[in-house]
């Protein structure tokens, strides 16, 4: 975690109002205050096309046997009317309602109202109460970390249900998916729009809050930093964190046990998604503080992107690997089966080795050791809104110094590995893949582009001694 060093940094005030270079200036990290016609545009298209571009997905697993092309085949041919494909869309339905509400409930109290238990008995974890990053506006949020039991208990629940009390199928969630996926709609239109009239009338910080004077932008990119209720109800760890990511492992759990209902076994390549996924969820529960410390947390605003992202993009579309193999059960001869766990777990090392070096670097103050040496970094300096200069450090060191994202990279061949354990038969299975590399791609310049504003000419230095991004010599 960054914290303590960010306090150190906060103790070693030195100057106030003394810019690090010529294009530092006071509250340019975080997200933009102005407004560009290109990000308008891509904005207003999000805003316009991201939910039906889900629906397109879901749909097309639904009514065409997960073939993306089919449904505009048949319109085009004029086999088919749009109508009569959302004719035969499931709707929303007092069942799917009523679980759904169950389940955000059920996030909300594990949440808000237990503390967290695991950092006393599990050794390395850390849990309970942590400190966030310092923000723009320079305050310093805490958290009550307690992913990891939220997600033990649901899951020790899941099993306890599927193999005990039998209350409900554990098709459930697969059984009702485009009904639930109307009301993970509304939670996340009413969160976002709560959100940014909170912004308006309410904020948490008001210093921390930003407005373009854009609708659009501001409804999207969001307008407060770290919305809250009370003291512990952060918004951002909680849409992040819960519900959405507790249940993508549902979800492929739900999948599995569809196809063991439908065709009377469990495919190896089913296993290897719910296994590759399964480590990935369990990482980002285990790292949980180190998360407080990642863009999402440190530098988005909460709204539309954050609040309906995480409440019906992310379960939706980074679990489409399950919901194709229910449909194609694609069973992989051995080589190819180890081929792709080792892909997968290749790819898991490098992602939470890259993370593990940078938060080791920033916990101890660059005084730790990476790959048995003493790592080399970059001085660097910033100034928050109230005109403070804090001091921080770039790593060159490690992976850090073979790519400026190597983090990246490696959370790359692991979604690859998720796409390719579905085979070739259909594109829908590779949009995952398609969409991180996107998504990653954007991110790492949209981060340089923020940690340029924020350090200057410092981060020049680092870029000139590591130039590549994601893949030495090549990016
Ligand atoms: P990083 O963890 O790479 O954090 C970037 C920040 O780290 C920079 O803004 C800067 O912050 C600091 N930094 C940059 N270079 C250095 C350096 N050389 N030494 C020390 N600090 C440095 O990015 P993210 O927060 O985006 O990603 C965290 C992880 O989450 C990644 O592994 C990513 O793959 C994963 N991820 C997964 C997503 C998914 O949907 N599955 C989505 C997004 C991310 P500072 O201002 O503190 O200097």
């Amino acid at each position: 975690m960054a914290a303590p060093q960010e306090k150190r940094s906060s103790e070693e005030r030195k100057h106030r109002s003394v810019p690090n270079g010529a294009q530092t200036s006071q509250g340019q990290w975080g997200r933009a205050w102005e407004v560009d016609w290109f990000s308008l545009a891509s904005i207003i298209f999000l805003l316009m096309f991201a939910p039906l571009i889900v629906y397109y997905f879901i749909m097309s697993c639904d009514q065409y046997q997960c073939s993306l092309v089919s449904p505009l085949v048949d319109l085009l041919l004029e086999n088919t009317r749009l109508s009569d494909i959302w004719d035969k869309t499931p709707p929303l339905t007092y069942k799917a309602a009523a679980i759904y509400i169950l389940w955000v409930t059920f996030q909300v109290i594990l949440y808000a109202f237990v503390p967290d238990f695991c950092h006393k008995f599990l050794p390395g974890y850390v849990g309970g109460v942590q400190e966030g990053a310092v923000t723009p506006a320079g305050v310093v949020n805490k958290y009550e970390i307690n992913g990891l039991q939220a997600w033990i208990i649901t899951h020790v629940l899941w099993f306890a249900n599927a193999y005990y009390f039998h209350w409900f199928s554990p098709t459930i969630i697969f059984d009702n998916w485009i009904p639930l996926l109307w009301c993970a709609n509304i939670l996340g239109y009413v969160v976002s729009t709560f959100a940014m009239i909170k912004g308006y009338f309410f904020p948490t910080n008001a210093k921390d809050c930003k407005f373009t004077g854009n609708f659009f932008y501001d409804y999207m990119m969001g307008i407060e930093f770290n919305p809250r209720i009370g003291k512990w109800f952060d918004f951002k760890l909680f849409f992040n964190g819960r519900p959405g990511i507790v249940a993508w492992t549902l979800i492929n759990l739900s999948y599995a046990a569809k196809q063991q209902e439908l065709y009377g076994q469990v495919t190896n390549s089913m296993i290897l998604v719910n296994v590759l996924q399964g480590i990935y969820v369990l990482d980002f529960f285990w790292n949980e503080a180190w998360y407080l410390k990642t863009i999402d947390i440190c530098h988005d605003h909460f709204g539309w992107y954050l609040g309906w992202g995480d409440c019906v993009w992310l379960p939706y579309l980074y679990t489409l690997q399950g919901l194709y193999l229910v449909y194609h059960p694609v069973q992989l001869g051995t080589a190819n089966a180890v081929g792709i766990l080792i892909l997968g777990l290749v790819g898991y090392y490098i992602f939470r080795a890259t993370n593990h070096q940078k938060d080791l670097f920033r916990r101890t103050n660059g005084n730790c050791k990476i790959w048995g040496k003493k790592p080399g970094y970059i001085e660097c300096s910033y100034v928050s809104v109230d005109g403070t200069k804090y001091y921080s450090k770039l790593m060159t060191s490690g992976f850090w110094g073979w790519a400026r994202h190597f983090n990246y990279t490696g959370d790359l061949m692991g979604s690859l590995a998720y796409c390719l354990a579905c085979g070739f038969a259909h594109l829908l299975p590779y949009f995952y893949i398609v969409y991180m590399g996107i998504l990653l791609t954007h991110r790492c310049l949209r981060d340089e582009h923020r940690c340029f504003s924020k350090y200057g000419k410092d981060w020049k230095r680092y870029t000139a001694q590591v130039p590549y991004r994601l893949l030495p010599g090549v990016f």
